[in-house]
Protein backbone atom coordinates (compact mmCIF):
# COMPACT_ATOMS: atom_id res chain seq x y z
CA UNK A 1 0.00 0.00 0.00
CA UNK A 2 1.10 3.41 -1.13
CA UNK A 3 1.88 6.16 1.48
CA UNK A 4 -1.07 8.13 -0.37
CA UNK A 5 -3.07 5.10 -0.06
CA UNK A 6 -2.72 4.98 4.00
CA UNK A 7 -2.94 8.24 4.41
CA UNK A 8 -6.41 8.74 2.60
CA UNK A 9 -7.60 5.26 4.48
CA UNK A 10 -6.35 6.73 7.74
CA UNK A 11 -8.24 9.67 7.10
CA UNK A 12 -11.88 8.31 6.44
CA UNK A 13 -11.96 4.90 8.39
CA UNK A 14 -13.76 4.73 11.58
CA UNK A 15 -11.90 3.37 14.04
CA UNK A 16 -14.35 0.54 16.27
CA UNK A 17 -16.19 2.32 18.77
CA UNK A 18 -14.82 5.88 17.67
CA UNK A 19 -17.26 8.59 18.45
CA UNK A 20 -18.38 10.13 15.37
CA UNK A 21 -19.83 13.82 15.03
CA UNK A 22 -20.84 14.11 10.67
CA UNK A 23 -20.92 17.64 11.82
CA UNK A 24 -17.20 17.62 12.43
CA UNK A 25 -16.24 16.27 9.42
CA UNK A 26 -16.48 18.28 6.53
CA UNK A 27 -18.68 17.12 3.49
CA UNK A 28 -16.28 19.30 1.01
CA UNK A 29 -12.94 18.52 1.94
CA UNK A 30 -10.45 17.47 -1.00
CA UNK A 31 -7.15 17.90 0.97
CA UNK A 32 -6.00 14.72 0.34
CA UNK A 33 -6.00 15.12 -3.27
CA UNK A 34 -4.53 17.48 -5.93
CA UNK A 35 -6.88 19.21 -8.66
CA UNK A 36 -9.69 18.15 -10.25
CA UNK A 37 -8.63 17.18 -13.55
CA UNK A 38 -5.95 15.06 -12.14
CA UNK A 39 -7.81 13.23 -9.71
CA UNK A 40 -10.31 12.68 -12.07
CA UNK A 41 -8.00 10.83 -14.12
CA UNK A 42 -6.11 9.20 -11.60
CA UNK A 43 -9.49 7.30 -10.69
CA UNK A 44 -10.19 6.37 -14.37
CA UNK A 45 -7.08 4.37 -14.17
CA UNK A 46 -7.85 3.06 -10.59
CA UNK A 47 -10.85 2.22 -12.26
CA UNK A 48 -8.67 -0.03 -14.38
CA UNK A 49 -6.98 -1.57 -12.09
CA UNK A 50 -9.86 -2.72 -9.98
CA UNK A 51 -11.06 -4.76 -13.36
CA UNK A 52 -7.28 -5.98 -13.75
CA UNK A 53 -7.50 -7.15 -10.17
CA UNK A 54 -11.06 -8.39 -10.82
CA UNK A 55 -10.18 -10.74 -13.18
CA UNK A 56 -7.28 -12.40 -10.98
CA UNK A 57 -10.18 -12.67 -8.15
CA UNK A 58 -12.68 -14.51 -10.69
CA UNK A 59 -9.99 -16.58 -11.74
CA UNK A 60 -8.46 -17.20 -8.45
CA UNK A 61 -12.64 -18.31 -7.63
CA UNK A 62 -12.39 -18.62 -3.40
CA UNK A 63 -12.77 -15.23 -2.43
CA UNK A 64 -15.25 -12.56 -2.69
CA UNK A 65 -15.46 -8.57 -2.08
CA UNK A 66 -18.41 -7.03 -0.82
CA UNK A 67 -18.76 -2.97 -0.92
CA UNK A 68 -21.29 -1.38 0.76
CA UNK A 69 -22.69 2.01 -0.09
CA UNK A 70 -24.93 3.96 2.39
CA UNK A 71 -26.01 7.76 2.22
CA UNK A 72 -28.68 10.18 2.35
CA UNK A 73 -30.64 10.65 -0.68
CA UNK A 74 -28.73 11.84 -3.79
CA UNK A 75 -25.52 11.12 -1.95
CA UNK A 76 -24.28 9.83 -4.79
CA UNK A 77 -24.62 5.82 -4.53
CA UNK A 78 -25.64 5.17 -8.24
CA UNK A 79 -23.04 7.57 -9.34
CA UNK A 80 -19.84 6.32 -7.26
CA UNK A 81 -20.91 2.68 -8.72
CA UNK A 82 -21.11 4.44 -12.20
CA UNK A 83 -17.32 5.79 -11.34
CA UNK A 84 -15.74 3.88 -9.80
CA UNK A 85 -16.80 0.01 -11.49
CA UNK A 86 -17.11 1.09 -15.02
CA UNK A 87 -13.97 -0.85 -16.21
CA UNK A 88 -15.09 -3.76 -14.22
CA UNK A 89 -16.30 -6.80 -16.21
CA UNK A 90 -19.60 -7.29 -15.54
CA UNK A 91 -18.83 -11.17 -15.19
CA UNK A 92 -17.84 -10.53 -11.86
CA UNK A 93 -19.66 -7.88 -10.54
CA UNK A 94 -23.12 -7.79 -9.08
CA UNK A 95 -25.32 -4.59 -8.11
CA UNK A 96 -28.26 -5.12 -5.32
CA UNK A 97 -30.26 -2.30 -4.65
CA UNK A 98 -32.31 -2.71 -1.06
CA UNK A 99 -35.77 -0.99 -1.38
CA UNK A 100 -38.88 -1.32 0.96
CA UNK A 101 -38.89 -4.74 1.87
CA UNK A 102 -41.35 -6.84 0.11
CA UNK A 103 -44.00 -9.01 1.70
CA UNK A 104 -42.08 -12.00 1.14
CA UNK A 105 -38.70 -10.10 2.81
CA UNK A 106 -40.92 -9.06 5.62
CA UNK A 107 -41.87 -12.37 6.44
CA UNK A 108 -38.58 -13.55 6.89
CA UNK A 109 -35.73 -11.95 9.22
CA UNK A 110 -34.10 -8.77 8.21
CA UNK A 111 -31.03 -9.89 7.03
CA UNK A 112 -32.51 -12.87 4.91
CA UNK A 113 -32.70 -10.54 2.23
CA UNK A 114 -29.05 -9.62 2.53
CA UNK A 115 -27.19 -13.17 3.55
CA UNK A 116 -29.14 -13.83 0.08
CA UNK A 117 -27.30 -11.40 -2.03
CA UNK A 118 -24.17 -11.44 -0.80
CA UNK A 119 -21.75 -12.04 -3.32
CA UNK A 120 -20.14 -15.50 -4.54
CA UNK A 121 -16.82 -16.79 -4.08
CA UNK A 122 -14.72 -15.15 -7.07
CA UNK A 123 -16.66 -11.42 -7.22
CA UNK A 124 -17.51 -8.09 -5.90
CA UNK A 125 -20.86 -7.43 -4.61
CA UNK A 126 -22.28 -3.77 -4.46
CA UNK A 127 -25.10 -2.56 -1.88
CA UNK A 128 -26.84 -0.22 -2.92
CA UNK A 129 -28.11 0.32 0.50
CA UNK A 130 -27.94 -2.42 2.59
CA UNK A 131 -29.35 -4.39 6.12
CA UNK A 132 -28.44 -0.74 7.79
CA UNK A 133 -31.63 0.56 6.54
CA UNK A 134 -32.36 -1.40 9.40
CA UNK A 135 -31.27 0.84 12.00
CA UNK A 136 -31.23 4.07 9.92
CA UNK A 137 -34.91 4.38 7.82
CA UNK A 138 -36.28 1.68 10.10
CA UNK A 139 -35.37 3.43 13.44
CA UNK A 140 -35.95 7.61 12.12
CA UNK A 141 -39.35 6.40 11.13
CA UNK A 142 -40.13 3.83 14.07
CA UNK A 143 -41.27 1.56 11.85
CA UNK A 144 -39.46 -1.24 14.35
CA UNK A 145 -39.66 -1.15 17.92
CA UNK A 146 -36.16 0.43 19.38
CA UNK A 147 -35.28 -2.34 21.70
CA UNK A 148 -35.14 -4.89 18.41
CA UNK A 149 -33.15 -2.07 16.84
CA UNK A 150 -30.94 -2.13 19.62
CA UNK A 151 -30.20 -5.63 19.27
CA UNK A 152 -29.10 -5.10 15.68
CA UNK A 153 -25.71 -3.82 16.08
CA UNK A 154 -24.42 -6.73 17.57
CA UNK A 155 -26.64 -9.03 14.94
CA UNK A 156 -25.03 -7.59 12.35
CA UNK A 157 -21.20 -7.06 13.88
CA UNK A 158 -21.76 -10.78 14.30
CA UNK A 159 -23.00 -11.38 10.46
CA UNK A 160 -20.26 -9.53 9.04
CA UNK A 161 -17.60 -11.62 11.05
CA UNK A 162 -19.48 -14.55 9.89
CA UNK A 163 -19.24 -13.49 6.04
CA UNK A 164 -15.41 -12.55 6.46
CA UNK A 165 -14.57 -15.88 8.17
CA UNK A 166 -16.30 -17.53 5.45
CA UNK A 167 -13.82 -15.67 3.16
CA UNK A 168 -15.57 -12.24 2.05
CA UNK A 169 -13.92 -9.20 2.40
CA UNK A 170 -16.23 -6.12 3.88
CA UNK A 171 -15.91 -2.31 2.96
CA UNK A 172 -18.40 -0.15 4.07
CA UNK A 173 -18.54 3.60 3.02
CA UNK A 174 -21.18 6.18 4.25
CA UNK A 175 -21.50 9.06 1.32
CA UNK A 176 -21.11 12.08 3.97
CA UNK A 177 -23.06 14.96 1.95
CA UNK A 178 -23.70 18.22 3.84
CA UNK A 179 -28.28 19.37 3.69
CA UNK A 180 -26.96 22.26 1.73
CA UNK A 181 -25.55 19.94 -0.90
CA UNK A 182 -28.86 17.74 -0.59
CA UNK A 183 -30.72 20.54 -1.80
CA UNK A 184 -29.09 21.80 -4.39
CA UNK A 185 -29.08 18.02 -5.79
CA UNK A 186 -32.85 17.75 -4.93
CA UNK A 187 -33.40 20.94 -7.10
CA UNK A 188 -31.49 19.80 -9.54
CA UNK A 189 -34.02 17.26 -10.16
CA UNK A 190 -36.60 19.59 -10.34
CA UNK A 191 -34.68 22.07 -12.62
CA UNK A 192 -33.73 19.39 -15.55
CA UNK A 193 -36.54 17.19 -17.38
CA UNK A 194 -33.93 14.09 -17.53
CA UNK A 195 -33.51 14.15 -14.28
CA UNK A 196 -37.16 14.48 -13.31
CA UNK A 197 -37.44 10.62 -12.78
CA UNK A 198 -34.89 10.21 -10.12
CA UNK A 199 -37.63 13.24 -8.30
CA UNK A 200 -39.19 11.22 -5.28
CA UNK A 201 -41.95 13.37 -3.28
CA UNK A 202 -40.74 11.57 -0.26
CA UNK A 203 -37.16 12.27 -0.30
CA UNK A 204 -38.37 15.71 0.96
CA UNK A 205 -40.50 14.05 3.82
CA UNK A 206 -36.79 12.14 4.77
CA UNK A 207 -35.23 15.44 4.74
CA UNK A 208 -37.61 16.90 7.40
CA UNK A 209 -35.99 13.86 9.44
CA UNK A 210 -32.23 15.07 8.69
CA UNK A 211 -31.47 15.25 12.37
CA UNK A 212 -32.49 12.33 13.22
CA UNK A 213 -31.22 10.65 10.54
CA UNK A 214 -27.23 12.00 11.27
CA UNK A 215 -27.93 10.51 14.73
CA UNK A 216 -28.90 7.52 13.56
CA UNK A 217 -25.66 7.59 10.94
CA UNK A 218 -23.01 8.17 14.13
CA UNK A 219 -24.76 5.48 16.26
CA UNK A 220 -24.39 2.80 13.32
CA UNK A 221 -20.85 4.18 12.85
CA UNK A 222 -19.47 4.18 16.06
CA UNK A 223 -21.22 0.81 16.77
CA UNK A 224 -20.50 -1.33 13.69
CA UNK A 225 -17.11 -0.19 12.14
CA UNK A 226 -14.92 -3.46 13.26
CA UNK A 227 -11.65 -4.64 12.62
CA UNK A 228 -13.10 -7.07 10.54
CA UNK A 229 -15.88 -4.89 8.35
CA UNK A 230 -14.78 -1.20 8.73
CA UNK A 231 -16.60 1.79 7.98
CA UNK A 232 -15.42 4.65 6.07
CA UNK A 233 -17.00 8.56 6.08
CA UNK A 234 -16.36 10.03 2.57
CA UNK A 235 -16.80 13.75 2.29
CA UNK A 236 -19.14 13.39 -0.74
CA UNK A 237 -20.26 16.80 -1.58
CA UNK A 238 -17.55 17.26 -4.55
CA UNK A 239 -18.05 14.10 -6.62
CA UNK A 240 -14.91 14.00 -8.04
CA UNK A 241 -13.19 13.27 -4.55
CA UNK A 242 -15.92 10.90 -3.23
CA UNK A 243 -14.62 8.83 -6.59
CA UNK A 244 -11.49 9.14 -6.08
CA UNK A 245 -11.86 8.31 -2.15
CA UNK A 246 -13.72 4.79 -2.90
CA UNK A 247 -11.93 3.73 -6.21
CA UNK A 248 -9.11 4.36 -4.10
CA UNK A 249 -9.66 2.41 -1.35
CA UNK A 250 -11.32 -0.44 -3.10
CA UNK A 251 -8.13 -0.93 -5.40
CA UNK A 252 -6.00 -1.23 -2.20
CA UNK A 253 -7.58 -3.31 -0.51
CA UNK A 254 -8.59 -5.81 -3.71
CA UNK A 255 -4.11 -5.24 -3.80
CA UNK A 256 -3.76 -6.16 -0.56
CA UNK A 257 -6.26 -9.17 -1.00
CA UNK A 258 -3.81 -10.10 -3.68
CA UNK A 259 -5.35 -12.63 -5.96
CA UNK A 260 -3.81 -15.01 -7.89
CA UNK A 261 -4.34 -17.23 -11.23
CA UNK A 262 -4.59 -20.37 -10.11
CA UNK A 263 -1.44 -23.03 -10.99
CA UNK A 264 -2.47 -25.47 -13.76
CA UNK A 265 -1.34 -28.99 -13.66
CA UNK A 266 -0.11 -29.26 -17.13
CA UNK A 267 2.26 -27.62 -19.31
CA UNK A 268 1.48 -25.63 -22.51
CA UNK A 269 3.72 -26.98 -24.13
CA UNK A 270 1.60 -30.46 -23.50
CA UNK A 271 -0.63 -29.90 -25.58
CA UNK A 272 -0.94 -29.04 -30.08
CA UNK A 273 -3.94 -27.33 -31.59
CA UNK A 274 -4.53 -28.83 -34.89
P1 LIG B 1 -32.75 5.03 -3.95
O1 LIG B 1 -33.39 6.11 -3.14
O2 LIG B 1 -31.69 4.27 -3.16
O3 LIG B 1 -32.27 5.47 -5.29
P2 LIG B 1 -35.36 3.87 -4.04
O4 LIG B 1 -36.00 5.10 -4.57
O5 LIG B 1 -35.84 2.52 -4.51
O6 LIG B 1 -33.82 3.88 -4.26
O7 LIG B 1 -35.47 3.94 -2.46
C1 LIG B 1 -35.27 2.91 -1.66
C2 LIG B 1 -36.09 3.19 -0.42
O8 LIG B 1 -36.22 1.99 0.31
C3 LIG B 1 -35.46 4.21 0.50
O9 LIG B 1 -36.37 5.21 0.83
C4 LIG B 1 -35.10 3.39 1.72
O10 LIG B 1 -35.17 4.11 2.92
C5 LIG B 1 -36.13 2.29 1.66
N1 LIG B 1 -35.72 1.11 2.42
C6 LIG B 1 -34.63 0.35 2.24
N2 LIG B 1 -34.56 -0.61 3.19
C7 LIG B 1 -35.64 -0.45 3.98
C8 LIG B 1 -36.13 -1.12 5.12
N3 LIG B 1 -35.46 -2.14 5.66
N4 LIG B 1 -37.28 -0.68 5.66
C9 LIG B 1 -37.93 0.36 5.12
N5 LIG B 1 -37.54 1.05 4.05
C10 LIG B 1 -36.40 0.65 3.49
Amino acid sequence: MTELERSIIAKVRVAPGERVRLTERDTRDSSLFGGEKDTKAATAALAKDIDALQDRLYAEGSRALLVILQGTDTSGKDGTIRTVFNATGPLGVTVTPFGVPTRTELAHDYLWRVHAACPRRGTIGIFNRSHYESVLVEKVRNLSPPDIVEQRYDQINAFEKHLVENGTTILKFMLHISKDEQKERLQERLDDPQKHWKFNPGDLEDRIYWDAYQDAYETMLERCSTHHAPWHVIPADRKWVRNAAIATIVKATLEDMNPQYPKVQWQPDEFTIS
